[in-house]
């Protein structure tokens, strides 16, 4: 009797089941069907990407060709590149996929020792040290910087890696409230007096762990803020910089270089390739006694595979690009593309009345649903109009804080976004979720 036509309201919601899966059997839609077994709401398989404006093909129940507004290519290298492919192609002739070794046995290729000193240069750093996963990079490196007496202090929203890399190095770990510098503050001055030398105080180090853009909020890291703090208190600043690198700053340089910071305030910079680098692996830059020091004792560095040739060339040769090397000025029409698109899109679903987190110039665009019923309806009318859009929800945000998440990317032209915003608007009205009254459209 009710006017839910489209079967999308939910008439179960367990919460006493804290686990994911769990919680999906238990979020049925009208017609009792458990949402986890609504496969057309979800991606099966991705079966291509294309070049063309960032179209994917993915397989869902009807195998469709998508508009791609979920995957991190913020600059849209994850699909054949002039400059890059040709190189990849050559580099995979000369090594392999696969060096078959680590990076202090037989994995050390010419193209490892020109990507770290890239790496470093991009980031504004005198050294930097690469491996195979972004995940690995951080949940790896954290025990090897910091162990029992050290103090970890981590965003409350920061990403699983670090959060993984932080309980396993046996530091104590405190969180601050997101993105709160007053609130990092009180807890460092909870934790030491304030003004004391490093050897005067209850910890052997302090580390405190930001990320450049937030990936499930959209948000810009208060770094300067954040910095200055750390100094007054003598605390090193570790960056994940996974979603900021090459996405935004004039050059492509990240935060530091949007938010006015000198990397030389950041200790340690980490970041990953796979997002506007379209290639797979991660880095940690910073000075070369710390370089230095992990090459001799991280594990991830010493017994684990080096990262692929290929890769590897795929990150050199985007980096040439974004800097111009490459001898055209696609890397700087990449970079004021992508802060062009995303400052349209973004603006522009305000307009509609969505409700959407994030900062301006930010690629990443949380549209909030919150009701974790209204996940599998959204995708789905998406879908249905060939618009792949990732949903986001509980364990990866908090349970009634579910949220489309839109990555926008260099290689989306105007015609892909207007597409979009319409298929996204229909929707929107169909699910309810336009939270806010639709402005008039700017003439
Ligand atoms: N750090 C952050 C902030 C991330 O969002 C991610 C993954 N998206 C990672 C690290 C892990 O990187 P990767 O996917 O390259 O392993």
């Amino acid at each position: 009797s009710s006017n839910n036509l489209q079967g999308y309201a939910p008439i179960c919601l367990g919460l006493e089941d804290f686990y994911i899966r769990r919680l999906y059997l238990r979020i049925q839609d009208c017609f009792g069907r458990p949402i986890s077994s609504a496969p057309d709401a979800w991606f099966d398989v991705v079966e291509r990407y294309s070049n063309d404006n960032n179209k994917t093909l993915i397989r869902t129940s009807k195998k469709s060709r998508c508009l791609n507004l979920g995957s991190y290519n913020y600059l849209g290298f994850a699909a054949s590149d002039e400059y890059c492919t040709p190189r990849v192609i050559e580099s995979m002739k000369k090594y392999s996929p696969s060096t078959c070794s680590s990076r202090v046995d037989a994995g050390t290729t010419l193209l490892h020792e020109e990507l770290e000193k890239y790496v470093a240069n991009f980031v504004g750093k005198p050294a930097a040290i690469v491996f195979g996963m972004g995940y690995v990079t951080n949940s790896a490196i954290l025990p090897v910087l910091m162990g029992k007496g050290g103090l970890i202090i981590s965003d409350s929203l920061n990403h699983n890696s670090i959060v993984n890399g932080a309980r396993g190095s046996g530091a104590t770990v405190r969180v601050f409230q997101h993105n709160t510098p007053s609130h990092l503050e009180e807890v460092l001055r909870e934790q030491i007096a304030e003004g004391q030398p490093r050897t005067h105080r209850p910890w052997k180090k302090i580390i405190v762990i930001v990320e450049g853009i937030y990936s499930m909020e959209g948000e810009l890291c208060k770094l300067p803020e954040i910095i200055a703090i750390c100094k007054k208190y003598k605390a090193y600043t570790y960056l994940d910089e996974a979603h900021s690198i090459g996405a935004v700053g004039k050059t492509g340089r990240g935060v530091c270089e949007l938010l006015g910071v000198d990397p030389v305030d950041v200790d340690i910079m980490m970041g990953t390739f796979t997002k506007s680098f379209g290639s797979c692996g991660g880095y940690i830059a910073g000075s070369k006694d710390l370089i230095q020091y992990l090459k001799y004792t991280c594990p991830a560095h010493l017994y684990a595979t080096s990262i692929s040739p290929p890769a590897a060339e795929q990150i050199i040769s985007a980096i040439k690009v974004i800097l111009g090397e490459d001898g055209t000025s696609r890397g700087a029409q990449k970079l004021a593309r992508i802060r062009e698109n995303s400052n349209f899109f973004r603006s522009e679903l305000q307009r509609m009345g969505f409700e959407v987190l994030g900062d301006h110039d930010s690629p990443v665009m949380p549209i909030m649903l919150y009701n974790p019923a209204k996940i599998p309806a959204f995708s789905r009318e998406c879908l249905k109009q060939n618009v792949a859009v990732v949903t986001v929800a509980f364990p990866a945000t908090p349970l009634l804080l579910a949220r489309a998440r839109i990555c926008i990317s260099a290689s989306h032209t105007k015609e892909d976004l207007i597409q979009a915003l319409e298929v996204i608007s229909q929707v929107g009205d169909l699910v309810g979720i336009k939270y806010f009254p639709a402005e008039p459209k700017k003439q």
